[in-house]
């Protein structure tokens, strides 16, 4: 009986929310459905507030490793956003060891925005020999000249600017707003990708739009904002020296308690690619043509590799062939007529050369000619012993190495 005078009381208090007059029997299925309802809320808060602090307790985990186990980085004593922002793009085509000559010879003469903006694109790109993708290097010089014209001078602070800038992708700006100013923009890079798709056995794809989505969504998760900039540090430092790719020490890692990858022992399954990129195979013959204590270099134009650096003369050919081969081609014959007799030896062979995209095959040529012909006006002449103060791609620096 005692239910029925609390369903009378609960009905006539719900009274006004009902349309018309309604049965006992009706009122008492609403209240149980509410109070399943109700029920059924609070174990899905409990799970979600259970989950929101399982995800704080891992970037708590990191924080606290990274501030045991972090390694002492010259730009990680700074809060310069261009100092960040240098050490970024450099640190993305190279490792920590590789990357702090460069960075520290780059920031040496380019210390701000102001000086790498005025500098002559030439000497940025010499600054950046021998680190690659030098499409990285002309985007950080138009971006130091953007910064000088839109901003004053000052690096912006906002997320949305600091995005606008050329050469500065999602990662890079979150890099930089976070570690600088704590705002709470996850990053995503391969180390975070790695960490992630094995600590919550993920396996969408990290190399498709689709799994770059799902992460960055799950970076944001974990990520505890009001210690934006150390989380993101940490968890890129744990992918960097504990959570490697190959043969990690999970034995020793903070995460190991919560890693769905290390619990089900399928460590190594992650991160899962999809692997669509095609490379190409080129073949590259360099010649080094000497006369008189002199040789030639050409720019590259275009939209090719190394635009803006230099080289020597080029014969590229849609197959691998010897010197013979070579002289048999339009344009060798072209580039010798009218130069009398070749004396040629061969400078270095077979040196396989990797990008992302491409494999080059390359030999050097060394070449003595008898007379300076026509061809080699569209050249520029260069006195040997001045070779050094052209930016050359690394394969091209390889070659000049041996030569001294
Ligand atoms: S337990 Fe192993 S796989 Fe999991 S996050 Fe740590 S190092 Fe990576």
């Amino acid at each position: 009986m005692q239910i029925y005078s609390f369903l009378f009381k609960w009905k006539k208090n719900c009274q006004p929310i009902f349309k018309k007059n309604v049965s006992l029997q009706s009122v008492r299925t609403m209240y149980v459905c509410s109070n399943q309802l109700v029920a059924g809320l609070e174990k899905t808060k409990k799970k979600c507030m259970s989950q929101i602090e399982n995800k704080l307790e891992i970037s708590r985990l990191l924080r606290n490793w990274y501030q045991k186990h972090k390694r002492e980085l010259p730009w990680r004593e700074s809060s310069d956003p261009y100092i960040i922002w240098i050490s970024e793009i450099i640190l993305q085509q190279t490792r920590v060891a590789q990357g702090m000559d460069y960075f520290l010879r780059f920031t040496g003469r380019f210390p701000d925005v102001a000086s790498l903006a005025s500098a002559e694109e030439d000497e940025v790109l010499k600054y950046w020999q021998g680190l690659g993708y030098y499409s990285r290097a002309r985007n950080l010089h138009a971006a130091a000249k953007d910064i000088m014209e839109r901003f004053g001078g000052v690096f912006p602070q906002h997320y949305k600017d600091v995005i606008s800038l050329k050469g500065i992708g999602e990662y890079t700006a979150a890099a930089i707003v976070s570690f600088v100013w704590n705002q709470p923009y996850p990053v995503v890079d391969g180390n975070v990708f790695r960490v992630l798709s094995r600590l919550f056995a993920v396996d969408t794809p990290i190399d498709t739009p689709k799994g770059k989505k799902a992460f960055t969504e799950l970076a944001g998760v974990v990520m505890d904002p009001e210690y934006a900039g150390w989380h993101n540090q940490a968890i890129m430092e744990l992918g960097a020296l504990q959570c490697v790719p190959q043969n990690p020490d999970c034995g020793v890692c903070p995460l190991k308690e919560r890693c769905m990858a290390y619990g089900a022992g399928t460590v190594q399954s992650y991160p899962v690619k999809q692997n669509k990129t095609k490379t190409r195979d080129r073949y590259f013959h360099y010649l080094y043509i000497n006369y008189k204590g002199k040789t030639w270099l050409s720019r590259r134009k275009g939209k090719d590799i190394w635009e803006g650096l230099y080289e020597f003369p080029l014969i590229e050919t849609d197959r691998a062939v010897d010197f013979a081969g070579l002289q048999e081609t339009d344009a060798f014959r072209r580039l010798f007529a009218g130069a009398g007799k070749l004396d040629v030896s061969v400078g270095l062979s077979g040196v396989k050369h990797v990008l992302s995209h491409q494999i080059l095959y390359a030999t050097f040529y060394r070449i003595e000619i008898e007379r300076e012909n026509e061809a080699l006006q569209s050249f520029l002449s260069v006195p040997v012993e001045e070779l050094d103060k052209y930016a050359v791609p690394r394969l091209i620096h390889i070659y000049l190495e041996k030569l001294e």
